[in-house]
C-alpha cells in the first residue's frame, strides 16, 4: 500500500475557506480506511488550534529565495491520518488565510513557497512518501522544487508527484521578478515552463512538473481543456490530456445526513419525510419569512458570493423573480455587488427574499434541510458539494449543467439548464416549480431518488488509490524530466 504525503493550504477542521478544506478533511481518512498510509501538511495559521498537537520538530531551516526561515512542525493524528502543521511565523502568524479585509497578503507567493519547502523537509526527515500529492496553486511549487533542488536525493528516488486542480480560476500569477524572490532560475521563464502571458504562473509550474494531474469531476477534466473554461491553460492541459484524470469529490455523510444532523430540530429520511416540513418551518422562522402559507416553495442557496457562482444570472432576471410566488433564502459571503443585489431583492419583497451574509455552518444545514429547491447556477463548477448535500436532504437541485453539477445531477433527481443564461435558468426553475405544484407525487419520488444517491468518499478514495498504484507501477510516466531541457 502506498504512502501518501498531501500538501495543501486548507484542511477541515483546522483551516477552511471552501470545498478544498473538506476534501483534505475527508479523503485522507477514506484512503486510510482502504489501507494506505496518509499524512497531510498545511500551514500553521494563527487560527489553527494547537491543543492536542505535538511539536515534533523545532528548527527546520528553509530558504525561500534570499530569505532564511525557521520552521517548527506540529503533528495531530486524526482518524488515522497524520496532520502536520508547518509553523513559519513570518509567513503564517497573522490574521487571514489568504487575505485580510478582502485584500490578498502581498507575499502569498513566498508564504506558500515556504509551505512547499516545509513539505519537502517533512518528506526528507519525518514522513517518507511514495507519492507527493499536491493541491491547487498554493502547493504547486512542490514538484518544481523537488525536480530543481533534489534531483539526486535518494529520499526522492521513485517518488511520484500528483497535482489536483480544485479550481482552475485560481492560479497564483505574479510578476517575473518574483522568480528571484522564490529562488527559481530565470530559465524557467519560458512559455512551456512557468511563463504565462507575461507573468509567472505557479499552478502552471505544477502542471508542467507533476507526473499526473487530477481534477474534481470527469466533466470538469474535459472542460478545462477547452478555451472557454481553460483560463489560458487549455493548450497545456490538452497536451497533458493522457495524464489528466477527473475524480468526483465525496460527501461526509457523518456531517450531512438529515437522519442525524445535530443542527436540525426534526429529523427525516427517504422513508419518512414528515420531519422535513418542520425543518421548513424552522428555516422560515430563522430567516423571518412568513410562515402562514407553508406550501409556498422555498428556494435555498448557500454559496460564496462570487461571479463563478452565477449571481450575474440572478441579477439579470431579478425583476422576474420578485413577481414569483416563492421564497428565496440565501447564505453567503463575498463580493459587495452580489450582497447588494440580494439586499435589493430583500427590500423589494421582504416577504419573499431573505439573505444572511456570514459564514455559518448551522445555517447552511438549516437551508439544506428546510428548502424545497436548491439553486446552483454556477458559471463553472469543478465539483460542487452543496448539490450533493441537497440530494441527501431531499432538496431538489436546479443547476447549470457544468462540471461536477452535470456529473452528479440527472433527470430523475434534479433540473439542469444550459446554456448559461438568465432565460435558461428561469426555464429550469419554472419546470421545477410546475412539477412541485402540479405533480406532487412525482416531486416526492424525485426527492426520494436523490436521497438514495450515494456519493460517499469511499468510492472516490478507491479511484485515487487506483491512480496512485497506476503511477507507482509505471516507470518513466509523465513529464518529470522536462526541466533537463532547460
Ligand atoms: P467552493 O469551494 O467553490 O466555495 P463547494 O461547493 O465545493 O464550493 O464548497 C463550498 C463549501 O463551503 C460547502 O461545504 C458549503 O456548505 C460551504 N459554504 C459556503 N458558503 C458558506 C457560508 N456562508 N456558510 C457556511 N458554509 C458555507
Amino acid at each position: 500500500m502506498p504512502r501518501i504525503l498531501m500538501v495543501a493550504s486548507e484542511a477541515t477542521p483546522f483551516a477552511k475557506t471552501g470545498g478544498l478544506a473538506d476534501v483534505l478533511g475527508s479523503l485522507p481518512a477514506a484512503l486510510v480506511a482502504l489501507g494506505a498510509e496518509v499524512a497531510v501538511v498545511i500551514p500553521r495559521y494563527r487560527s489553527v488550534p494547537l491543543d492536542g498537537a505535538r511539536r515534533i520538530w523545532d528548527h527546520m531551516e528553509l530558504w525561500v529565495g534570499p530569505g532564511r526561515y525557521d520552521a517548527a512542525i506540529w503533528e495531530v493524528d486524526r482518524q488515522g491520518v497524520r496532520y502536520f502543521f508547518a509553523d513559519i511565523p513570518a509567513f503564517f502568524d497573522r490574521d487571514g488565510i489568504y487575505s485580510v479585509h478582502g485584500v490578498d497578503h502581498y507575499d502569498n507567493y513566498s508564504r506558500f513557497a515556504g509551505l512547499c519547502h516545509a513539505a519537502l523537509g517533512i518528506a526528507r526527515h519525518i514522513f517518507r512518501p511514495d507519492i507527493l500529492h499536491c493541491h491547487d496553486w498554493q502547493a504547486a511549487l512542490t514538484p518544481v522544487f523537488l525536480r530543481l533542488y533534489f534531483p539526486s536525493d535518494p529520499t526522492f528516488y521513485g517518488v511520484r508527484t500528483i497535482l489536483t486542480i480544485h479550481n482552475l480560476g485560481y492560479q497564483g500569477r505574479y510578476g517575473k521578478e518574483k522568480l528571484w524572490w522564490l529562488g527559481l532560475p530565470e530559465w524557467l521563464y519560458r512559455s512551456d515552463l512557468l511563463e504565462h502571458y507575461g507573468a509567472i504562473n505557479l499552478l502552471k509550474g505544477g502542471i508542467v512538473y507533476s507526473d499526473l494531474l487530477t481534477t474534481v469531476s470527469p466533466t470538469y477534466a474535459r472542460e478545462i481543456q477547452t478555451p472557454e473554461q481553460g483560463f489560458g491553460l487549455d493548450g497545456l492541459l490538452r497536451a497533458r490530456s493522457a495524464s489528466l484524470v477527473g475524480i468526483l469529490n465525496g460527501v461526509d455523510y457523518a456531517e450531512w445526513n438529515p437522519e442525524t444532523d445535530r443542527y436540525l430540530s426534526a429529523h427525516y429520511s427517504a422513508e419518512n419525510l414528515a420531519g422535513k416540513k418542520e425543518c421548513k418551518q424552522a428555516l422560515l422562522a430563522e430567516f423571518n419569512l412568513p410562515a402562514d402559507r407553508p406550501e409556498v416553495p422555498v428556494i435555498g442557496m448557500v454559496s460564496r458570493l462570487a461571479a463563478q457562482k452565477g449571481f450575474d444570472l440572478i441579477g439579470s432576471v431579478a425583476w422576474d423573480l420578485v413577481n414569483w410566488d416563492i421564497r428565496l433564502v440565501a447564505l453567503g459571503v463575498g463580493e459587495a455587488r452580489y450582497e447588494n443585489l440580494l439586499r435589493h431583492l430583500m427590500n423589494a419583497r421582504p416577504d419573499r427574499f431573505a439573505a444572511r451574509f456570514e459564514l455559518n455552518n448551522r445555517l447552511a444545514h438549516l437551508i439544506e434541510a428546510g428548502a424545497d429547491i436548491f439553486l446552483m447556477p454556477s458559471r463553472y463548477e469543478p465539483c460542487g458539494l452543496n448539490q450533493m448535500y441537497s440530494l441527501r436532504y431531499g432538496t431538489v437541485p436546479v443547476v447549470h449543467a457544468t462540471g461536477g453539477l452535470d456529473d452528479t445531477i440527472e433527470e430523475g433527481t434534479g433540473f439542469k439548464f444550459r446554456p448559461y443564461s438568465g432565460d435558461a435558468m428561469l426555464g429550469a426553475l419554472r419546470a421545477a416549480l410546475t412539477t412541485y405544484w402540479t405533480e406532487p407525487e412525482r416531486w416526492v419520488s424525485m426527492m426520494r431518488e436523490g436521497m438514495r444517491k450515494d456519493f460517499s468518499w469511499r468510492s472516490s478514495a478507491e479511484r485515487y488509490l487506483d491512480v496512485y498504484q497506476r503511477l507507482l507501477g509505471t516507470a518513466g510516466f509523465g513529464q518529470a524530466q522536462v526541466h533537463r531541457q532547460g
